[in-house]
């Protein structure tokens, strides 16, 4: 049939609905709630947001998630539609009422001719028929079971563990250096990939105490504590024992600090070069249940990372996500079942905003194959295109980890006449996208119903 279905209605499904119905193709959104709920959603509204209400930066010249906002703008968001009607004032950030939001959502797809949707968990893999799985970060036990059945157990994770990410300028590298473990004799390159932050014994006991005595964040109700052992916190490895981490991610062998020669360091962290450009550093083996208050203390007692600025903090969090890299296509397809996409963050995007935008790109490619009229994903030079691209091939399969959008993952620019300025580098990326936007959807223009 040309029915559309789609499993879950968050942010990432109704999207996906409103693309596809707005293109003519009628769609069933199967959503589970309220019948059967998840230990982070209150409500069966469609599109509800667990968590914070804001969907981040609205700045759509120097930030990657405002430009976000701009083409899903363009592409006719129905999440930026009713975001933008129940805006908060919140500075540059667009900040919604979460209900109000949530109310106009599930208004607007109740009141769409072609749209039904149909309350229950749906618990095994379809065989037929077109279908987008948009079950987010807690999808249901039963249907999980059924995905890892089709993908492989170690093809589906069920937490994700995010170290810290730095940027590059605000190390100090008169106290930190750049040096591969065991280097023998490095390019240039090679040395950059990682950066070193040496401590004396004194400094290591007080950067252990700190973090033993550091506030954690508690696993919520119903969001079982259960890590994978190589990805443990590390106030959990600490509290293993004051010498763990020494021996784990902080072990100071293979490396020689030119800065103090002749000085063997007691413990060293390292940080490994995060993006194609060299601005993002991660902190390797930093995954932590710290708050984002006490991280920023206890991290900052690092000697080079005294004045760190974080692009993002750490965390540990109960999501389900596919490897996608390995498992879809570039059509967002499950290789094995092709009449299989998916959607949202259990793609491994990170966010109510770019889950939105996979469904909305999702909702166009599956509108496209029913239609008879396939079109093409966006380029990567876009903030949507970037994301699907990352997902889908750009990010290494062995470290797969869930990824928020920025400017990192788009081709670089090269910095003509001289080194750009960051804000004159931005708006190069934000420029160049939204060309790339506008030129993309009128070539791939899907007519309406
Ligand atoms: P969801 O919005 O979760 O939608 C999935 C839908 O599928 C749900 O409605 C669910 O009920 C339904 N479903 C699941 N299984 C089935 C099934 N078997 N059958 C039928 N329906 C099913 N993002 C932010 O940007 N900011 C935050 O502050 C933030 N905080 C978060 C806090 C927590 C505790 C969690 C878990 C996530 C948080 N996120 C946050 C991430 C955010 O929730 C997601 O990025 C976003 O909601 C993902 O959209 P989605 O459509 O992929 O999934």
């Amino acid at each position: 049939s040309d029915t559309l279905h789609i499993i879950g209605g968050g942010m990432a499904g109704v999207e996906a609905a409103w693309a596809a119905a707005g293109a003519g193709v009628p769609v069933v959104i199967h959503e589970m709630r309220p019948e059967k709920g998840t230990f982070a959603h209150r409500t069966g509204k469609l599109a509800e947001m667990v968590c914070s209400n804001s969907f981040r930066s609205d700045d759509d010249e120097n930030n990657a998630v405002g430009l976000l906002h701009w083409e899903m703008r363009a592409a006719g968001s129905l999440v930026m539609r009713a975001a933008d009607a129940n805006r908060v004032p919140a500075g540059g950030a667009l900040a919604v009422d979460r209900e109000g939001f949530s109310d106009a959502v599930t208004a607007a797809i109740e009141a769409h001719p072609l749209i039904t949707v149909e309350r229950g968990e749906i618990t095994a893999l379809p065989e037929a028929g077109h279908w987008i799985i948009a079950t987010g970060p807690l999808t249901s036990g039963a249907l999980a079971e059924a995905i890892a059945a089709e993908t492989g157990a170690e093809a589906l994770a069920f937490f994700d563990a995010i170290a810290p990410i730095v940027h590059a300028d605000s190390i100090d590298m008169t106290v930190a250096w750049a040096q591969s473990r065991y280097d023998k004799g490095e390019t240039e390159e090679e040395r950059r990939a990682y950066i070193n932050c040496p401590m004396t014994r004194e400094q290591y006991e007080a950067f252990i105490d700190a973090l033993l005595a550091a506030e954690k964040t508690e696993f919520r109700e119903g969001e079982t504590a259960q890590y994978f052992d190589g990805c443990l916190p590390i106030e959990v490895m600490a509290e293993r024992g004051r010498e763990t981490l020494r021996h784990g991610p902080m072990k100071p062998v293979g490396l020689t600090n030119p800065h103090k020669p002749g000085e063997k360091p007691y413990a060293v962290v390292q940080l490994r070069q995060d993006n194609a450009l060299g601005t993002l550093y991660n902190m390797v083996g930093f995954q932590t249940k710290m708050k984002y208050g006490a991280q920023v203390d206890v991290f900052r007692m690092i000697p080079g990372l005294e004045n760190a600025r974080f692009a993002r903090l750490g965390g540990i969090h109960r999501n389900s996500f596919i490897n996608s890299p390995r498992l879809l296509d570039r059509e967002m397809r499950l290789k094995s079942k092709p009449h299989i996409r998916f959607a949202g963050q259990i793609t491994g995007v990170e966010g109510y905003v770019e889950s939105a935008a996979m469904g909305i790109l999702a909702g166009r490619l599956a509108a496209g194959e029913i239609l008879g009229r396939p079109i093409a994903p966006p380029p990567p030079e876009t903030a949507t295109g970037a994301l699907l691209a990352h997902i889908t091939g750009g990010a290494d399969a062995k470290t797969f980890q869930p990824m928020n959008v920025n400017f990192g993952l788009f081709p670089p620019i090269e910095a003509r006449g001289g080194r750009k300025g960051r804000r004159e580098r931005y708006r190069a990326y934000t420029d160049r996208a939204k060309a790339a936007f506008t030129a993309w959807l009128a070539e791939n223009a899907l007519a309406a119903a």
